[in-house]
């Protein structure tokens, strides 16, 4: 029998990819291509939804032509996307009603103070994991219905359908309208417990049942789709956080991974277990397989590879992002120097919106390498605080850290990780966890791969940073880093001016 592959499709916030995987999770080919962003008022992000599917149909084609694969030869679909960007089409004709509303828009921000005003947020948070946040599905939706009551009207008729960008690609690619565990936990709809989408949410909402997508496993044969010339089978979907954990391989209750970004996105497995946390990190479904339902505590930090960007451009400290690297390396500390980068109030587990951003410990011999090093510093200090939070939110030690993203290039930043946590940080060869974690899980329902294990196997080179402090001088560094954070907090418009 010719070679078999999977096609992982990662429908990404600014652009679409395509990724064929081999049975040994190598990359044999891939495809990419950006698409356009509309910000039609100041903190509005839209996309189109054609061109979302327009873009990820050709990369599919491409990749596989780039290939020289016959369509037979392609196992499965799996799909990764971007979460919580949110789509209405009509049920009869596949047209989208409006563009799709993306994660980042914070159009329903006002909608979301009402309702916590109202005293809803316990609710949610319970039912959802969540936080009413302009960021998920769930007030996107509303917003959609509620600027046009024909819209309504017809979303009652049940002549609409609500998607993630997951439940679009699927209906585009197979006429199905469905969804799966990990995406519908970011909608703010959906019951994570009772796994089913919630009518006392639906209700304080305003969302008629009719809309809303079938919710399948994660793993699971949507439909399937004759897009390159043979039936194939959409055989996972999944958010892209979710993706990358499984990508990563965190299989078991407290492994955990990091995603260094311009922000940083951590996930933890907790396994079967959904963890209420006390420290403002958000609970969701990581990933569904036949009847197992595993979940996974979330974090993110704000500002990470965006301060090296900011160092850049406002600064001008540095030509590009991986010279951060080698200026770092001039100094072998900071000199006492902390950077915070608290640029839009500080995320978990501190949420202080009104925190801003301190440079602090200079003196007559602080330059510029000490400075690019407390920024680096900056996004491993922050990034354990949110693991120290998931700590102590679940009471499960987390033994290691597996890492990807684009700053995870960055070998001065990952030692320093591993310093601060006390705990060796891994970093997989493949620098595709996202789209691998969307190609395992369906490979693994199709058979393509029989097993965890065998995924353990066939990934085993990784790159370890092992800690090299002693725990005097970890316990020292983030005592100054917690100083530091202190100093954030200090609103100087109400400090009276001298004299
Ligand atoms: P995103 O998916 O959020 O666009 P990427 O994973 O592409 O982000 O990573 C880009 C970010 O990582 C940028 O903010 C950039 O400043 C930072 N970055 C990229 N390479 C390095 C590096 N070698 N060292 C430090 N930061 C880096």
């Amino acid at each position: 029998m010719a070679k078999q592959y999977v096609l992982a499709l990662d429908q990404g916030t600014t652009s679409s990819r395509s990724i064929l995987f081999d049975r040994d999770a190598q990359v044999v080919a891939s495809a990419q291509e950006e698409f356009k962003q509309y910000y039609p008022h100041p903190g509005w992000v839209e996309h189109d939804p054609e061109e979302i599917w327009q873009s990820q149909k050709r990369t599919a084609l491409a990749c596989v032509k780039d290939a020289g694969v016959e369509p037979s030869q392609i196992a499965a679909f799996g799909i990764t996307n971007q979460r919580e960007t949110t789509i209405l089409w009509d049920r009869a004709t596949g047209e989208p009603v409006h563009n799709a509303i993306v994660w980042q828009c914070r159009r329903t921000m006002q909608l979301c103070e009402r309702l916590r005003a109202a005293g809803h947020e316990p609710l949610f948070r319970d039912k959802t994991g969540l936080v009413l946040d302009a960021y998920f599905s769930g007030t996107k939706l509303h917003w959609l219905l509620e600027q046009d009551p024909n819209l309504r009207a017809r979303a009652e008729k049940g002549e609409l359908c609500f998607g993630t960008v997951d439940s679009w690609l699927l209906y585009k690619l197979t006429g199905e309208h469905a969804t799966d565990l990990s995406n519908a936990s970011r909608t703010l709809m959906f019951n994570i417990h009772s796994l089913d989408w919630d009518d006392e949410l639906l209700e304080i909402l305003e969302i008629p049942r009719a809309l809303l997508p079938e919710v399948h496993p994660t793993g699971h044969i949507f439909g399937y789709s004759d897009l390159l010339g043979a039936e194939i089978p959409v055989a996972a979907m999944v958010g892209d956080q979710q993706s990358a954990l499984f990508g990563q391989q965190a299989f078991h209750a407290g492994d955990c991974k990091n995603t260094y970004g311009t922000g940083c996105f951590m996930l933890m497995n907790t396994g079967e277990r959904p963890v209420v946390s006390s420290h403002g990190l958000l609970t969701t479904i990581a990933w569904g397989q036949g009847n197992r339902v595993e979940y996974a505590l979330e974090g993110s930090v704000f500002v990470a590879g965006a301060v090296i960007q900011w160092l850049r451009d406002e600064l001008g400290l540095l030509r590009n992002a991986a010279e951060s690297e080698q200026i770092a390396a001039q100094v072998s500390d900071t000199g006492g120097v902390y950077l915070v980068p608290a640029f839009v109030g500080l995320g978990a587990p501190h949420w202080d919106m009104r925190a801003q951003g301190v440079i602090c410990g200079l003196s007559r011999g602080t330059n510029r390498a000490h400075l690019v090093r407390a920024a680096l510093e900056s996004i491993s200090f922050q990034s354990a605080d949110v693991l120290h939070a998931m700590e102590m939110d679940s009471g499960i030690t987390i033994p290691e850290l597996r890492v990807d993203g684009g700053a995870a290039a960055n070998n001065l930043l990952l030692q320093h990780q591993a310093d601060v946590l006390g705990i060796p940080v891994l970093r997989g060869s493949s620098i595709e966890a996202t789209a691998l974690g969307a190609a395992f899980l369906a490979g693994l329902q199709v058979h393509f791969w029989e097993s965890e294990e065998q995924l353990h196997r066939i990934c085993s080179e990784q790159e370890r940073f092992e800690p090299q402090w002693d725990s005097m001088t970890r316990r020292r560094a983030i005592e100054g880093w917690t100083a530091a954070v202190q100093r954030t907090r200090t609103d100087l418009s109400e400090v009276a001016p001298a004299g």
